[in-house]
C-alpha cells in the first residue's frame, strides 16, 4: 500500500488527467493507455485506478476480482489491436524491470498474423 503523503505515481497523474496519455480503454476501476516508450508494435499499459497495489502479487492476494477485471480489459485491447496472440507482462520488483510501483500489465503484440514478437521485447521491458 502506498504510504500516507507519498507522491502520486505517474499513472495516478495520468488517471487524474494531470499528465496527458492516449487512453484506449477505461472502466470504473481500470484504465489503459499507450506506453510512452513502446517495445512492440502494440504496447498498452493496463492499470488499476486504485494505486494501493504495488504489484500483481499484492493485487492477486488482496483483490483477485480486480485482477480479473484488469486481465479482461487487457484481453479486450488485444482482441481489438493485435492478431489475437499477445504477451501479458507484469514486471514485479526493480530487479525485474519494474519502474512504476502501481500495479500494471503490459499488453504486447503484433498487428498482423505473420509478424512475431522479438525475444527482446520481453527482456527490454
Ligand atoms: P514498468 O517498467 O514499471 O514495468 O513499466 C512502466 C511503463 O510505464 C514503462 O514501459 C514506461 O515506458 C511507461 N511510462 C512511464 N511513464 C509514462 C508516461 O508518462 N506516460 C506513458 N504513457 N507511459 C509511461
Amino acid at each position: 500500500m502506498s504510504s500516507p503523503g507519498a507522491q502520486p505515481t505517474i499513472f495516478s497523474r495520468i488517471i487524474a488527467r494531470e499528465v496527458p496519455a492516449t487512453i484506449v480503454a477505461e472502466t470504473e476501476r481500470i484504465i489503459a493507455f499507450l506506453d510512452i516508450a513502446p517495445k512492440a508494435p502494440v504496447h498498452v499499459v493496463v492499470t488499476t485506478k486504485d494505486p494501493q497495489y504495488r504489484n500483481v502479487v499484492e493485487l492477486a492476494a488482496k483483490n483477485p476480482t480486480l485482477l480479473g477485471e484488469l486481465v479482461a480489459v487487457a484481453e479486450q485491447i488485444a482482441a481489438e489491436r493485435t492478431n489475437g496472440q499477445f504477451r501479458l507482462v507484469f514486471n514485479t520488483g526493480a530487479a525485474a524491470g519494474q519502474t512504476v510501483f502501481h500495479v500494471h500489465a503490459h499488453v504486447l503484440g503484433s498487428v498482423n498474423l505473420n509478424e512475431q514478437l522479438g525475444e527482446d521485447s520481453l527482456g527490454a521491458l
